[in-house]
């Protein structure tokens, strides 16, 4: 069974207070040699998904001014060691929330980055540029997470090794920043690039672009469903062009199905290969679809049923798939909504100039 957030959250803050008044009781309670207070970092460091900023700082302070309290309260031993461990407990507690901030913030700006690559990648489209920055920008991203768990595993460990998270952290910053640098180069771009073909493996490629609208396929609510076949030959074609297009056929999935009932929202996602050996791939929805008659208008230039929509995705995206040798078409579902499926060659064929 499932919480409520709300119930949740009061839980975890009970948690987090019944946490800080054990280690209160056991640092005032045992002798000044005894540092228990440097486990107030750890509470930071878990308490860190349900408070936002203020909250940690109001947190931390708080966490200060225990330490400080049971300094001054407790009874028996070396008071020098009792200063010392203090000292040493709040630079812990300062630190911590000091790199869980900075880290919540590089996250934030992780996901940002990704969310204005997907919206990105809809705007190239009417420039003809390539996808090939969502493979780019997915790795950075892939290493920021790597290196925020490693932080989280550094600043659990008593006392945490701050060092090691400060080391984290910068690779967590370094990688931040190399995502926002590669959509800026993007931007700065205005050309398309010829199709640039060569032998690669089908399923990774769209499970690439699966992985990058995975954020806003979570957002719309939509269930997920990738039947990908086993074993395929290689595709040849331009890996990142046929990317582009399945990012442009999953948008607009994405959008047919934005008006949908919540429960009712599916993609399916399948990849096949003919007898002759030409690769499928087919974007199912259960989206508003379109009556059959239209199938032909949906790749006209310019032709949109949408209040902002320009028209061109469908057009430039079939335009890409006959470059790399393939073909493009669009039927009604049958069970409501909409099916686009392409063809690209593989190994196993010869491939059209
Ligand atoms: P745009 O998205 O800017 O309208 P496209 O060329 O991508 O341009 O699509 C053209 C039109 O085709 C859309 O406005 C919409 O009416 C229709 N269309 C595209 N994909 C789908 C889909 N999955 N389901 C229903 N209609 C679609």
């Amino acid at each position: 069974m499932r919480l409520p957030p709300r119930i949740l959250s009061i839980l975890q803050l009970a948690a987090i207070g019944m946490a800080m008044a054990a280690i209160f009781v056991v640092d005032t309670g045992t002798r000044y040699e005894v540092a228990a207070a440097v486990f107030y970092a750890i509470v930071i460091l878990i308490a860190t998904p349900a408070l936002g900023r203020s909250g940690l700082t109001v947190l931390t302070v708080a966490c200060i001014g225990l330490t400080v309290s049971s300094f001054w309260l407790t009874p028996h031993g070396d008071f020098h060691a009792g200063l010392i461990n203090t000292g040493i407990s709040i630079a812990a507690i300062v630190m911590t929330a000091y790199l869980v901030i900075r880290m919540e913030a590089a996250r934030t700006a992780a996901d940002l980055a990704q969310a204005q690559l997907m919206r990105m990648a809809r705007v190239k489209n009417l420039e003809g540029l390539t996808t090939s920055i969502a493979h780019e920008v997915n790795q950075p991203l892939a290493a920021i997470v790597t290196s925020g768990h490693a932080c989280q595993r550094w600043l659990a460990q008593a006392p945490p090794n701050l060092d090691k998270a400060r080391q984290a952290l910068a690779r967590i910053l370094d990688d931040a920043d190399r995502a926002s640098s590669i959509i800026v180069r993007v931007r700065s771009l205005t050309k398309g690039e010829p199709a640039h073909k060569s032998a690669f493996d089908f399923n990774p490629a769209i499970l690439e672009v699966l992985a990058l609208a995975q954020a806003e396929i979570e957002r719309n609510g939509i269930v997920l469903m990738a039947d990908l076949a086993p074993d395929l030959p290689h595709a040849h074609a331009d890996r990142v062009q046929i990317q582009q297009v399945v990012g442009n056929l999953v948008l607009n999935a994405i959008e047919a199905m934005a008006t949908q009932p919540a429960h009712s929202r599916v993609l399916r996602v399948s990849s096949g290969v003919s007898d002759g050996g030409t690769l499928a791939l087919a974007v199912a929805d259960t989206g508003v679809g379109f009556p059959p008659e239209m199938a032909e208008r949906l790749f006209e230039a310019f032709w949109t049923t949408k209040p902002h929509g320009i028209g061109v995705g469908l057009s430039i995206s079939r335009a890409i798939i006959e470059a790399n040798g393939g073909q493009m078409e669009a039927h009604p579902h049958a069970g409501g909504g909409a099916v686009v499926r392409f063809t690209v060659p593989s190994i196993l064929q010869e491939t059209p100039s």
